[in-house]
């Protein structure tokens, strides 16, 4: 996207707010990092009276399932009874934003507003009304103008979408009830990617009574594997469903060398690949636990029940414990404790992610 296209964005939006606010003293709140450029600019074309600053949020840390992210920079003080405009450089899935209205919840302003220079219509959760929307974008990753990847790129003139070649594919292993689905959901959003979970496509086909689901019914019920034929066949549909995603996270896949194979195989006719498996350990007594207090909530019979349990324990043993030779021999394998605060072993997985 030029720098044209860009300014004259901002200028519309500065052009909207203005007409809304021109007599009054309206204060811009700039969300740091990524919206200083759009700040400055915006300012620049902002022909009225108007103060400015900034709060700052950081998601590095302290991750949580509400997805509060930590404060770096609070609101000022002496904003009760006074017009504050969020200027946020980009409104994605909605997480930043919640935490936003959060910190402003007690502030007593007159009026509370929110402008955002891009826009993902597609994946925003939609809780809160977006008053200034400067541009809607695609789903895609999107570098400069203030806006970084890994802290680079920011001074870009221009924005720029990542190229795929920046795509990352991981494989989330472990036994049942390791934290894979768990960590998955928080690594999708930390990191832009689609999640795959075999299981779960297996459980969304039995509830809709699907000839698949119909197949798989007979083996997930004993806590056998899925033939691999069908299960194979099923991931790679689901991969091209998406064929816009920025990189996948395979949750329960592959669980059998031929899966591991085949999933190779088939990411390098689209010029993909794997780029890391995490191993999330856990001993076999805390995973039947877990296991079990999970069967209580999600109705799931194959973890209500130990003896199925230690039949996908030995399902795993035998068929899928060896493709941790196999991604060793790649030298893609790592292991990460499983067993500590959902939050703690985001944060280990992180680590592994960004070393990449
Ligand atoms: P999960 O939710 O990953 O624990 O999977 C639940 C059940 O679905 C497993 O016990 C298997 O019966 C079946 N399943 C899931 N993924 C696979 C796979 N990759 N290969 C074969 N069977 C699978």
């Amino acid at each position: 996207m030029s720098q044209t296209e860009i300014q004259s964005a901002v200028e519309d939006l500065a052009k909207k707010i203005s007409a809304d606010h021109k007599d009054e003293t309206p204060i811009f709140i700039g969300v740091l990092n990524g919206s200083f450029m759009f700040v400055a600019d915006f300012l620049k074309a902002y022909e009225h009276p108007c103060e400015v600053s900034f709060v700052k949020l950081s998601s590095y840390q302290g991750l949580t399932s509400t997805g509060i992210v930590e404060t770096l920079l609070d609101p000022p003080e002496n904003i009760k009874g006074r017009t504050v405009i969020i200027l946020e450089d980009i409104i994605d899935t909605g997480r930043t934003l919640k935490e936003l209205v959060h910190l402003f919840s007690n502030t007593n302003v007159k009026e509370f507003k929110i402008a955002t220079l891009f826009y993902k219509s597609e994946i925003y959760n939609g809780e809160y009304s977006i008053d200034y929307v400067g541009i809607e974008i695609p789903n895609k990753f999107i570098v400069g103008y203030g806006l970084d990847y890994n802290e680079l790129g920011r001074n870009l003139k221009e924005v720029y979408q990542l190229n795929q070649k920046h795509m990352i594919n991981l494989v989330l292993f472990g036994k049942p009830g390791a934290g894979k689905g768990t960590q998955a959901e928080f690594l999708k959003e930390k990191y832009n990617l689609k999640h795959i979970s075999t299981g779960d496509l297996f459980r969304y086909n039995m509830k809709n009574d699907t000839e698949l689901g119909q197949l798989a019914k007979s083996y997930i019920d004993k806590g056998d594997l899925v033939p691999d034929e069908v299960t194979i066949k099923m991931l790679q549909d689901d991969v091209e469903k998406n064929p816009d995603a920025s990189g996948f996270i395979f949750d329960g896949f592959p669980r059998t060398t031929a899966q591991a194979e085949a999933l190779d195989a088939f990411l390098a006719t689209r010029g993909m690949k794997i780029d890391a498996t995490i191993a999330l350990e856990a001993n076999d007594e805390t995973l039947i636990q877990r296991l079990l207090e999970r069967g209580k909530v999600s109705g799931r019979t194959d973890d209500q029940d130990e003896d199925k349990i230690r039949n996908r324990f030995d399902e795993y043993n035998q068929k899928t414990a060896p493709l941790k030779n196999y991604y060793e021999e790649q030298g893609k394998f790592h292991s990460v404790n499983g067993i500590g605060e959902i939050d703690e072993i985001t944060h280990r997985l992180g680590k592994v992610i960004e070393e990449l």
